[in-house]
């Protein structure tokens, strides 16, 4: 995308006639977008959703074969999902519910362990893992069968804001209008870039590599994590079939030494870090997926709507904030984003049209305390276990038992661990 106007017709098709006019676009194919564009359309609003990867049928993974990219679904995850009634058809053979989680420190000691209970906590289960690619599928079924939900398939070229909306021009020659665009169009975002929206960014200088394995001990539906001396952070998360799903958080030139590894290297490689306890805990390791690795940064945007004077624009997901992924919370993020945008256009005064200035504030206001939250823990978490001093050290490590001995610290954490998703 090239350009953004503000309050022209400099770039309209001569004939506007030919300019579809509809409530909302969202543009973006990603979870977030896939979500936003369901939503929006079952609450009765015309929806066009544009990404140049919208045709793409997502393949489902089946039997032994499993999708590389895997992640931790929150109950507010699960709860927006049943909003949108897909839950239940998600093939739930394929999800894990996650009971505990064990986080270990980077000095070996015993006393350097924080462990939250699903049942401790009175909660069937902290999360879910699962594959991205079953919740993609589930969504695109579920879109196809909503007949105020279209969707195109190519890029966005430029926008123009104007007094009662946005037009867009795609790649392919063809304009559409919306009262309200929604920009889920990832980190990269560039219908953020192009209304000038700053960004607050951050490279972690690190890379993360993923990778699914078999193991020979039960995992006992709980998600590991260790912390390593240097800054590195190893995530085992539980899946189906005695299986792992790995994130190992390194630098990149680290990261790029382990895509090489054999099978034999690895084994190798997990028996000496950790003390041994990533082999202890889960056994034998066999690679049933091909790793690969993925940059981190940390990204906030200085604003989740357009221009203060006239904003017609909300930016949602990844297009919002990016943050590491050593708490799984990324794309649940996102998708809290999208249950409040719905909860405040669903609960409309019946005068307000869904681009009304003061509906906007209110998403951007209610989103700004549980970004920033996350954003803000994420970071200082991951630069407290990068630093070298043997004050730091003490004090990680000291500090992850003193949060497993208080109950009430417990409690707080697994409560913002498991969200809330913005529905009464
Ligand atoms: C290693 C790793 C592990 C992670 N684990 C977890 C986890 O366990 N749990 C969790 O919650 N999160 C996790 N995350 C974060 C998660 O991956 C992201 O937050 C999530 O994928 C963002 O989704 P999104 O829909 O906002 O953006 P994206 O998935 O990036 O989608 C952006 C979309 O915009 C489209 N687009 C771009 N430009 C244009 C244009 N000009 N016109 C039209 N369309 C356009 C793209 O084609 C794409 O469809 C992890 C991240 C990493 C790197």
């Amino acid at each position: 995308m090239s350009e953004v106007h503000q309050n022209t017709s400099a770039k309209l098709p001569k004939n506007t006639s030919q300019i579809r006019r509809v409530d909302v676009v969202v543009v973006g194919g990603g979870i977030a977008g896939k979500a936003c564009a369901l939503g929006l359309a079952q609450l009765g609003l015309q929806t066009i959703q544009i990404a140049p990867d919208l045709e793409q049928t997502i393949a489902v993974p089946q039997g032994d074969q499993w999708g590389q990219r895997i992640y931790a679904f929150s109950p507010s995850t699960q709860k927006l999902l049943a909003h949108l009634q897909i839950w239940d058809a998600i093939d739930h053979g394929r999800m894990q519910p996650v009971r505990d989680m064990r986080i270990f420190g980077d000095r070996g000691e015993k006393q350097d362990e924080l462990h939250l209970s699903a049942f401790e906590a009175g909660t069937p289960q902290l999360a879910w893992i699962g594959e991205s690619n079953v919740i993609e599928h589930t969504l695109d079924q579920a879109s196809r069968f909503q007949n105020k939900l279209e969707r195109i398939s190519d890029a966005v070229e430029n926008i123009q804001v104007d007094w009662d909306g946005v037009s867009l021009h795609l790649k392919n020659g063809s304009a559409v209008h919306a009262q309200l665009v929604i920009a889920a169009d990832g980190a990269n975002s560039p219908i953020r870039s192009e209304l000038g929206i700053s960004t607050k960014e951050e490279s972690y200088s690190q890379s993360a590599v993923v990778a699914n394995w078999i193991c020979s001990n039960a995992h006992l539906e709980t998600a590991y994590q260790w912390f390593l001396p240097g800054g590195d952070i190893v995530a085992m998360l539980p899946l189906p079939n005695k299986q792992v799903s790995m994130v190992w958080s390194t630098s990149p030139e680290n990261a790029a030494e382990l895509l090489k590894l054999d099978q034999a290297a690895w084994a190798d490689t997990f028996s000496r870090i950790a003390g041994g306890a990533i082999v202890t805990q889960l056994g034998e390791l066999r690679l049933n997926s091909a790793p690969a690795a993925f940059p981190l940064r940390r990204i906030r945007a200085s604003r989740f709507i357009g221009p203060e004077e006239n904003p017609k624009i909300v930016l949602i997901g990844d297009a919002a904030h990016v943050m590491h992924p050593l708490a799984g919370q990324g794309l649940n993020l996102g998708l809290r984003d999208v249950a409040t945008l719905l909860n405040i256009l669903s609960k409309r005064e019946s005068f307000r049209l869904p681009n009304d200035k003061v509906l906007l504030r209110r998403y951007e206001r209610q989103r700004q305390g549980d970004t920033s939250a996350l954003l803000w823990l994420t970071d200082k978490l991951k630069k407290l276990f990068s630093a070298s001093s043997s004050t730091e050290r003490q004090l990680r490590n000291w500090g992850l038992g003193m949060v497993n001995r208080s109950h009430f610290i417990k409690r707080r954490l697994i409560e913002r661990a498991l969200g809330d998703a913005d529905f009464e």
